[in-house]
């Protein structure tokens, strides 16, 4: 007969070493598997290498989903001081950078080093390189086929995350697996990822690596951080946060002096007459940027010379400059995937399919998505925790 155990995950990634973990500290028998042959890529390369492993401020409402408030169990019983606890218990040197959000002083392999050894704490079986074939489902047992090997528990933790940089090994197995299994697959996109710019706005690209304070808004929801432009459109922290809400079709408004008052380019009119629109601009913004600014605004020569209605205008038109992305840069640079496996079928508290005894769903692979700043580990600690406890 084939080897046996009490469950078998897929995905050696951030939610499935949390559930292995925990599941084999349970007393559970665990087999984690994973086609490429290191543990947890995605957790090496994130933070800029030094992984921004959770947010303080994590909140279900910073999460986007079909069902907003299937997070909250999870969230709620796996907290980031309770990751916080385990990484210093590990001695990892973290701090706050910005915004709640929580990095290693040192590296990200710390992370992975210290989930390898709660798996090891907890005898989980760790099966890399190996690629997963066949999975078939009968008596109570699944089966699957681990490289060369077939394997069966009465468990199956589906953990191999979303599509998003396929080429750090990342795969849509989930959703076909799933929806083997009957569960519905909510229409994934990439999201936090950078927003291209075509038509007439090209001309923007010519600003490739001028960024600045801003905020973005796209369908009403709003983000203050730094926007950057490239040479295929926009991008940086802003962009990429409202990349998440974006539809296509629709505009992305950006106010470029969210400090600034109504009134404020009249009063400098009054202040420096003899000063130019390009000038005021540069005391807030990148000359480069102000620059192009003033000059699609058609606003050159000296303050005195425009109307108080023109600056009215101009200073409306800066505070929701509306742009009109024509696309993403796709899965290819997403950081995190929106959508995936219904919510709708399964458990919030355990994450198991409600009609499909001993199937599981953890991770990025479910249709529950973070904004950027440490939110998208912390529901993969999370959800891994809640079904890893289940198991
Ligand atoms: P993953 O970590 O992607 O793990 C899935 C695992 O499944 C992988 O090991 C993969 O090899 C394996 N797998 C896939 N297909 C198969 C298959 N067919 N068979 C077997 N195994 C398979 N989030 C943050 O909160 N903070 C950050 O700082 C951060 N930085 C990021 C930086 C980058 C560049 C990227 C791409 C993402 C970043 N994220 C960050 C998002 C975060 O990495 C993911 O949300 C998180 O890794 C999801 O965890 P997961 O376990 O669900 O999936």
């Amino acid at each position: 007969e084939a080897p046996s155990y009490d469950a078998i995950i897929l995905g050696a990634g951030a939610a499935g070493l949390m559930c292995a973990a925990v599941a084999g500290q349970g007393g559970r028998r665990v087999l984690l598997v994973d086609h490429t042959d290191q543990a947890g890529k995605k957790i090496l390369i994130s933070g800029g290498g030094r992984c921004n492993f959770t947010n303080i401020h994590t909140a279900p409402d910073r999460y986007l989903s079909a069902n907003p408030h299937f997070a909250k169990s999870a969230l709620g019983r796996y907290r980031p001081q309770d990751f916080l606890d385990l990484v210093e218990a590990y001695g990892i040197a973290w701090h706050e950078k910005t915004l709640g959000q929580l990095f290693c002083d040192g590296s990200a392999k710390q992370i992975v080093a210290m989930l390898l050894e709660e798996c090891a704490k907890g005898g989980v079986e760790l099966a890399l390189g190996r690629p997963v074939g066949a999975v078939e489902h009968g008596d109570g047992l699944y089966r699957v086929a681990v490289g060369d090997q077939v394997v069966r528990a009465a468990a199956l933790v589906i953990a191999t995350g979303g599509p998003s940089i396929p080429k750090m090994g990342a795969t849509g197995f989930a959703y076909d697996l799933a929806r083997r299994f009957g569960l519905k697959v909510v229409e994934p996109r990439p999201a936090l990822v950078p927003l291209t710019l075509g038509g007439n706005e090209i001309l923007f690209r010519e600003l490739s690596g001028v960024s600045a304070e801003v905020v973005a808004k796209a369908s009403k929801t709003g983000f203050r951080e730094a926007a950057l432009f490239t040479h295929r459109g926009l991008s940086g922290p802003a962009i990429l946060q409202i990349s998440s809400y974006w539809r296509h079709g629709e505009p992305v408004a950006i106010d470029f002096l969210p400090d600034r008052a109504a009134g404020w380019l009249r009063e400098a009119k009054r202040a420096k007459p003899r000063g130019t629109v390009r000038r005021v601009l540069g005391e807030a913004l990148p000359e480069r940027l102000a620059e192009t600014l003033a000059e699609r605004l058609g606003l050159e020569g000296e303050l005195a010379a425009q109307t108080d209605r023109k600056l009215e205008e101009a200073e409306r038109t800066l505070a929701g400059w509306r742009f009109h992305p024509n696309g993403t840069e796709g899965f290819a640079k997403a950081e995190v995937t929106i959508g995936g496996i219904s919510t709708a079928d399964l458990s919030s508290q355990t994450m198991e399919a409600r009609r499909v005894p001993g199937l599981y769903a953890i991770g990025e692979a479910v249709d529950v998505t973070g904004w950027l700043g440490g939110y998208n580990f912390q529901w993969a600690w999370a959800s891994g925790w809640a079904a890893g406890q289940a198991l």
